[in-house]
């Protein structure tokens, strides 16, 4: 049987190990702080293929959509998945024609997207209020959000059903290597674990675990805020991205926002409590669009760092002079983390390349072998 270790615990790291247990490796995942803890749990999670050029990278993003489906039915009970559309505006008239050229590419492609009225977004999200001069907006029906703790451990807890073992607060020091190849793993606390395969899914620490097997991986990650409020009374079933503020439903009534302008002035380690200004301006932001959410407190703030690899575009696939060594690192990865998942799974078994990857191997970024 096939021993691989898989490292990090977000959404790509547990989509992996669920799908390389059901294809019957015997497989150890090594977290080094808890399941979703890293970016994966800072994510605002919009599952969507909807600004995604060029088309390789498109199609990457709608498979990501389309298997989201697919593990629905195959769980057969779903509560992580939200599919009620995304709408989206325009601050002015270039910007509006743009959408409307982005609409006109996208079903061009085979995406849905239509345009409401407002009368027609009323119908459809009552408590959203677009800002004066909007008289038509874009929906995207296939589009939604998840719930990526929840879905980070079911996928683990399924996983361990099929004979996977998960470790967390177990951080890995070094992939151990001899002859060209990746050997398995020595832990922080010293314990070595040998493997036939190690798979990373370190995410935006992608750059430090290729270091610590020798390699050279560029990274551009950026840095997001996200503001959670307490329960509002409002009713809102879609993700509304919109030119000033991007806001979803988060569980229980609460709503989770998110303004990208902030994200040059936001820092990995900025304090999150007391909540910082920035947050409040985030808020301010959304009571524009959203007004039932006056007197709503805010509840929190998370910081997330995005997995940027050095191009922008996803990073799957065999370390090249590296044998038994496999990267999956992504910007999007709760779009397309179980899509990768079931990619990664194919190739390590099977020897099967799935074509949307193979403009996407690590051969382009990564450099200097051990
Ligand atoms: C603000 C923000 C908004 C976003 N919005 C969206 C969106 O709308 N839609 C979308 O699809 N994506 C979005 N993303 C991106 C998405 O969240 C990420 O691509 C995804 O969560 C990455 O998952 P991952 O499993 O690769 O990384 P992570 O979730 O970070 O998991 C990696 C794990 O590896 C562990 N680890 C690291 N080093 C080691 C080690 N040496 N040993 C053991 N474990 C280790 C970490 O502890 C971590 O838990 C957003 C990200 C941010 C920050």
């Amino acid at each position: 049987m096939t021993e691989i270790i898989v490292i990090g615990g977000g959404i790509i790291g547990a989509s992996v190990t669920y799908r390389l247990a059901l294809a019957g490796a015997r497989v150890t995942l090594l977290e080094a702080g808890s399941l979703a803890g890293g970016t994966s749990g800072a994510s605002f999670a919009w599952l969507n293929a909807n600004n995604k050029p060029p088309l390789a990278y498109h199609i990457l993003n709608t498979g990501g959509m389309a298997e989201h489906r697919i593990l629905a039915a195959e769980f057969g009970h779903a509560p992580w998945l939200h599919l009620d559309g995304n709408i989206e505006w325009a601050a002015g008239d270039t910007d509006h024609a743009a959408l409307l050229e982005k609409v006109e590419r996208l079903r061009n492609w085979g995406y849905q997207a239509e345009l409401l009225t407002t009368a027609e977004l009323r119908a459809l999200e009552p408590d959203l209020v677009p800002p004066p001069g909007v008289s038509e907006v874009a929906f995207f029906p296939a589009e939604g959000y998840a719930d990526v703790p929840l879905l980070v451990g079911t996928l683990a807890r399924a996983a361990e059903r099929v004979g996977a073992t998960i470790r967390t607060n177990c951080r890995v020091a070094e992939v151990t290597r001899s002859g060209g190849r990746a050997r398995g793993v020595v832990t922080e606390s010293g314990e070595r674990l040998a493997a036939d395969m190690v798979v990373s899914c370190v995410g935006r620490w992608s750059g430090e675990l290729a270091r610590a097997a020798g390699l050279h991986l560029p990274m551009e990650p950026t840095v997001g805020m996200l503001v959670v409020t307490a329960a509002a009374p409002v009713r809102l079933r879609a993700v509304l991205n919109s030119p000033t503020i991007n806001v979803r439903p988060d569980g229980g009534g609460r709503l989770r926002l998110q303004a990208t302008e902030y994200d040059p002035v936001t820092t990995p380690e900025m304090a999150t409590t007391p909540l910082p200004a920035i947050a409040h301006r985030v808020y301010e932001r959304a009571l524009s669009v959203v007004p039932g959410l006056a007197g709503t407190p805010m509840q929190a703030a998370l910081v997330g760092v995005r997995a940027i690899p050095g191009d922008g575009y996803p990073v799957v696939g065999p370390v090249p002079g590296m044998d038994g060594l496999y990267l999956v690192c992504t910007h999007s990865g709760v779009t397309m983390g179980p899509l990768l998942g079931r990619i990664a799974a194919r190739e390590i078994m099977g020897g099967i390349v799935d074509p949307r990857i193979e403009t996407f191997r690590p051969e382009r970024l990564i450099r200097g072998s051990a």
